[in-house]
């Protein structure tokens, strides 16, 4: 056999079981098209049929069709007349008739005047006439041509949606388009690859461990999990271990994203989560991974009256449904991932459907080492790498984000033509994906940097000699992205924060503008991301924290999310009088007492700014001859 038959069967198909609409319908329009030529009838009004054709005997019969149209035959002998040469033949040789055709209103009125006119004419000129009805194919098929085009069309349109939806077809719709991983096709990552984690891999490894060995759990009578979410910000890997668990289980991994269940036709998203059960249950015990479920699984609410997506939440009826629906040991778990688990719905949440919630935390800085080894093994690197300092260096950095540095890093080595990634890239790398792009073609005028020297050198010194801010690291005035210059602290990482620190953080945040204050007399609206950052902190403190006196110890704060969806605030007037008094307050109270800090250093604040003008970045070891050693425990308590 030709291999090439073989090759696309799939194709040389769907092409055949299309190829006799395509025909029928070419058919179709070449036959309308020639039907006019084939037989030349010309029309002809009343008047020129009796003038020219009728009085000179001309016609040799009459046939009336539908009560509507009479054909007129001419006599053969006659044809040969030339007035008759338009009609006389058609393609095929020589025309039998009809060769005119005569609307006529009605048959009484055509009768009267056919009499009229051959009242005359005597017994054997007299014209036959016979009645007939038929069946007009030449308006049927005007009909149908453009209905077929239609047809034609909307196959086409179906075709091209059907294989764009990876079905082949239309009739695939309705089927999951879940990939699915098994013994032929594996994942290559394993939880060797998954760093850091620790207490979500012994979780997860126990999922696979129940598919594999469900007796021994099910032997004293504990039912196997059905569902499992994995919840966590963005990036902390929630794929990464389904990926994992996909090459650790050795069991069939159907894998897909939440948005792929939704189509724009209504019902597919139901009968692809039926689909795909159906076949996670042929080759049970297998794994069903949903990634971004919160696609479908978002809260079906009265308050979303206004968004309201049938087709999701038919979805999610259906997902509902089959977990339900699936035993408990019928050998399928399925995986889940989301970062927004507050938006789900609870249905979903329920035990019995997702009953085991595994939260993947962003990584501390132990895990950030652990994630900085497992990336920095592909790489060519030098020996100054600072392991330690590269994850104090990120706090709140995902996993993805250190992936994404280390990639960074290497390919900032790899344009400046090095061998080996060194520390110098790593910094950069940081910098350039804390901060955005270094611009500095950026046109400044030298007063604006001025202005921006002494607002940096500002944010410097107060933090410098506040108790409760982080350690600074550097200070540039080299425009990143956005902004035109920035402080580098070196944060440390708490899970609470207290009220003083809240305070010196306002403060540090407000050094900037009130350096701006000082020196030049004059604001300027280089302070918009301090000024947006110092008002959600304030905020925060009053509202959620419960850190205002006069507010109390009340949080407005609603982990369910669904205030976010209110109109109305959930306090009073009066309450959010007060809040926004106290926010002022809050803030005006931090200005006043960074102001007096720069005031009573502003020898230190003019240096730093000079020196900053002058070298663009100023780091720890200038600043601490400027500004003396950072000596916390003898720094100022916060009033
Ligand atoms: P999202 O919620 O946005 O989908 P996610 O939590 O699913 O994010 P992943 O896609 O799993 O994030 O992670 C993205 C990349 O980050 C991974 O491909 C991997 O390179 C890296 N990464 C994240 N966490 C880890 C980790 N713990 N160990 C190693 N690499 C990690």
């Amino acid at each position: 056999m030709n291999p090439s038959e073989n090759s696309k069967p799939g194709r040389k198909n769907s092409f055949n079981r299309f190829n006799w609409l395509y025909f029928a319908l070419i058919a179709l329009l070449l036959f309308t098209l020639l039907s006019g030529s084939y037989n030349p009838v010309k029309e002809i009004s009343w008047l020129e049929f009796e003038r020219n054709i009728l009085s000179r005997h001309d016609v040799a019969r009459i046939e009336v069709v539908n009560k509507e149209k009479a054909n007129i035959y001419i006599k053969e002998d006659r044809l040969d007349d030339p007035k008759y040469e338009a009609v006389s033949k058609n393609i095929f040789g020589p025309n039998p008739g009809p060769h005119y055709a005569l609307t006529i209103g009605s048959v009484e009125t055509f009768e009267t005047k056919l009499q009229e006119a051959t009242k005359d004419f005597s017994p054997d000129q007299q014209i036959a006439v016979s009645y007939i009805s038929s069946f007009d194919w030449s308006t049927v098929l005007a009909w149908l041509l453009p209905v077929g085009l239609i047809i034609l069309f909307w196959f086409f349109m179906m075709r091209s949606i059907g294989r764009g939806g990876g079905g082949s077809s239309i009739f695939n719709f309705g089927k999951s388009t879940a990939q699915l991983l098994d013994k032929d096709r594996k994942s290559k990552i394993t939880f060797a690859d998954v760093a850091g984690l620790e207490e979500a891999k012994v979780e997860i490894m126990e999922i696979v461990d129940f598919l594999k060995n469900p007796g021994n759990y099910t032997k004293l009578g504990a039912k196997i999990p059905k569902g499992v979410m994995l919840v966590g910000p963005p990036g902390t890997g929630k794929t990464l271990m389904a990926k994992a668990v996909a090459g650790e289980a050795k069991v069939p991994f159907f894998s897909l994203s939440g948005s792929e269940f939704v189509e724009m036709f209504v019902g597919v998203g139901a009968s692809r989560v039926r689909d795909l059960f159906k076949r996670a249950k042929e080759k049970a015990p297998s794994i069903i991974f949903i990634d971004e479920i919160d696609a479908i699984g978002r809260s079906r609410g009265k308050l979303q009256a206004f968004q309201t997506n049938d087709e999701r939440e038919n979805t999610l009826n259906q997902l509902l449904t089959e977990l339900d629906g699936f035993g408990t040991n019928t050998g399928v778990i399925v995986l889940a991932a989301t970062n927004r688990a507050d938006i789900l719905d609870a249905a979903l949440l329920r035990p019995g459907r997702f009953d085991r919630h595994i939260y993947l935390e962003l990584p501390n800085q132990q895990e950030r080492q652990e994630i900085f080894k497992v990336h920095l093994k592909p790489l060519k690197l030098a020996e100054n790498i600072d392991l330690k300092q590269l994850s104090a260096q990120t706090p709140g950095f995902s996993g993805a984000d250190i992936a994404n540095i280390c990639n960074e890093a290497a390919l900032i080595a790899a344009r400046k033509s090095k061998d080996l990634v060194d520390w110098d890239d790593f910094n950069e790398a940081i910098d350039r994906i804390v901060g955005g792009l270094e611009k500095k073609s950026k046109i400044i005028s030298p007063r604006e940097k001025k202005i921006i020297a002494y607002h940096e050198a500002g944010h410097a010194v107060v933090s410098w000699f506040l108790k409760n801010t982080n350690t600074l690291i550097k200070v540039t005035i080299i425009p990143r992205g956005k902004s035109l210059g920035a402080a580098w602290y070196l944060p440390e990482e708490h899970q609470i924060i207290t009220k003083s620190q809240f305070k010196d953080e306002i403060c540090a945040a407000l050094g900037g503008r009130a350096a701006e204050d000082l020196i030049f007399n004059e604001i300027s609206s280089g302070a918009l991301d301090d000024l947006e950052k110092v008002t959600k902190q304030a905020y925060n403190m009053v509202a959620y924290y419960g850190l205002d006196d006069k507010i109390g110890h009340i949080s407005f704060y609603d982990s369910t999310g669904q205030n976010e969806r209110l109109l109305e605030k959930p306090y009073s007037e009066a309450t959010a009088k007060l809040i926004d008094e106290e926010v002022r307050k809050l803030v005006q109270e931090a200005y006043d007492r960074t102001k007096q800090l720069l005031a009573t250093n502003r020898d230190k604040l003019e240096s730093l700014a000079a020196l900053l003008l002058e070298k663009e970045v100023v780091f720890e070891k200038d600043l601490e001859k400027i500004m003396g050693k950072r000596a916390i425990e003898t720094l100022a308590e916060t009033e």
